[in-house]
């Protein structure tokens, strides 16, 4: 870290560590900010309504921004030739969508020129864009032991063999119409983290897959599938049959995630049903970078990830996708209710606990969350804790809202920390991570202030970089450009 305290016009400069840090001064007033390099991903095309290229590049440049990641979906045909290995061929878009490519080329050579590079996230494929029943989706494992298959926006299985051919030829197309691209960023399928019924959230269910996508691929990384299955009902037994007087036993152990999961429920087979989960996302993976290598090499993959509480849960191994991935992008994602937040995860688990364990004190519920998860939410003993973070008329639904108390900073200082500490020691360099930080999927957006906060804990965990999913104005955009350099000159 780089300290320049100003003191009777006088520039001192003393070197503590190895980060960058600016000090400003204001009378004796001095206020540390270090340097944390912001990427941004626009999840559409409407900055294309919202400004002109040069205003569009300008807004990146106030905030030192020099990586752009793009999720709209791409204005462009399939080339046929990119599907002759694929069986499922890719829909044409929308005449409004095809109408764009122009605007689109013109923005990726201007952000080019100016030196800013191109990631896709469009290129993801998505339930919406598949013909319907065309890929295998998810089976889940239901309340009634029946198998089932899954809904909703990644239901397909990753597993099923036609998805990295037609993955792939995405990318083809991709890179044959926009060159300028430097790489993309991967996002799901991955295996679901959540136990409430009928959740619809966009990952969803703990209890997959039961399919002929994941028999097949047990077979081939030589796993028993009928053993698998049998673990699988056994923990969604256990988890219905939960004793507090064995479980308060635990939790003086110093174990946590799934092997405290697995010595609660007495269930040691469960490793290896979560083993099979992650082998087959190492070779999803592993198989996706050598194709994007094949189609160019000089192309770079950043791989979408839960946090370190969640990640096992969903076949997610940082370690073991090291070698395969040039970057990784861990979700810091915290909101209450809506999908994917932390605070509105653990609050759903224990409600659906507390459901099937009806004995069982809220008390001890959450300390059951707090050592699978591996960590403790501050103050928090009781759901009624928790459901003070959103207004109660958006606790049971998905609505977006901004009404409720927001988490205490004590959450951040220790929570948010330590799960960046986590990842990046998992990763093992500090330059290969790159957090997505969103305020919000339904339920209680996090304020500016709260955005600011997770930055700031993610600092302290030296986190040197980060991809904001972001509205590009007010708050939000204010925590962008305090974080940057560029605001203090
Ligand atoms: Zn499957």
């Amino acid at each position: 870290m780089l300290i320049v305290t100003k003191k009777n016009n006088d520039l001192r400069k003393k070197s503590i560590c190895h980060y960058n840090a600016i000090i400003l001064t204001q009378g004796n007033l001095i206020v540390t900010i270090t340097k944390i390099d912001t990427w941004v991903m626009l999840n559409n095309w409407n900055i294309l309504d919202c400004y002109t290229s040069s205003e569009f590049l300008d807004k990146m440049e106030e905030a030192g921004v020099k990586h752009v990641a793009f999720g709209g979906r791409l204005p462009i045909r399939a080339n046929p030739k990119n599907y002759e290995n694929s069986l499922v061929k890719r829909k044409t878009p929308s005449p409004e969508i095809l109408s764009l490519k122009n605007k689109v080329q013109k923005l990726f050579r201007d952000l080019k020129n100016r030196g800013i590079k191109i990631y896709l996230y469009g290129t993801n494929p998505r339930a919406n864009e598949m013909q319907p029943d065309s890929m295998t989706k998810k089976h889940c494992l239901d309340i009634d032991l029946a198998v089932k298959p899954s809904e909703g926006y990644w239901a397909i299985c990753s597993n099923t063999p036609e998805f990295i051919p037609y993955y792939l030829a995405s990318i083809q197309d991709a890179i044959q119409n926009f060159p300028e691209v430097s790489g993309f960023l991967n996002d799901g399928p991955e295996f679901g983290y959540e136990i409430k019924p009928g959740f619809m959230g966009h990952m969803n269910n703990l209890f997959t897959c039961f399919g002929s996508c994941c028999e097949k691929k047990a077979k081939e990384l030589d796993y028993d599938f009928t053993s698998l299955k049998q673990t699988a009902i056994q923990l969604r037994r256990k988890l219905m049959s939960l004793e507090e007087r064995s479980l308060n036993n635990l939790f003086d152990q110093e174990i946590e995630g799934l092997e405290f999961l697995s010595l609660a429920i007495k269930e040691p087979k469960i490793k290896e049903w979560f083993n099979f989960k992650k082998d087959s996302v190492s070779k999803y993976i592993k198989t996706l970078n050598q194709g994007i290598k094949t189609i160019d090499n000089s192309l770079q993959l950043g791989v979408g990830s839960r946090l370190p509480a969640f990640a096992p849960l969903t076949g997610y191994d940082l370690q073991s996708l090291n070698q395969h991935a040039n970057f990784f992008l861990p979700k810091l994602y915290f909101w209450m209710g809506g999908y994917d937040g932390l605070y509105g995860t653990v609050y759903r688990w224990a409600k659906t606990l507390k459901n099937w364990n009806p004995h069982l004190s809220e008390k001890t519920i959450l300390q059951f969350l707090y050592k699978l998860f591996g960590f403790t939410l501050p103050n928090t003993n009781s759901f009624k804790n928790m459901e003070k973070h959103i207004d109660p008329l958006f606790l049971n639904n998905n609505k977006n809202t901004w009404l409720g108390e927001a988490f205490p900073k004590e959450f951040f200082t220790k929570v948010v920390t330590a799960e960046v500490e986590k990842m990046l020691q998992q990763v093992g360099n500090s330059n290969r991570v790159r957090p997505w930080v969103n305020p919000v999927h339904g339920g209680r957006s996090l304020t500016p202030q709260e955005l600011d906060l997770v930055l700031e804990a993610a600092k302290k965990a030296s986190l040197k970089t980060y991809l904001y999913y972001c509205s590009l104005e007010n708050g939000e955009w204010e925590v962008a450009l305090k974080h940057s350099n560029k605001l203090q000159k």
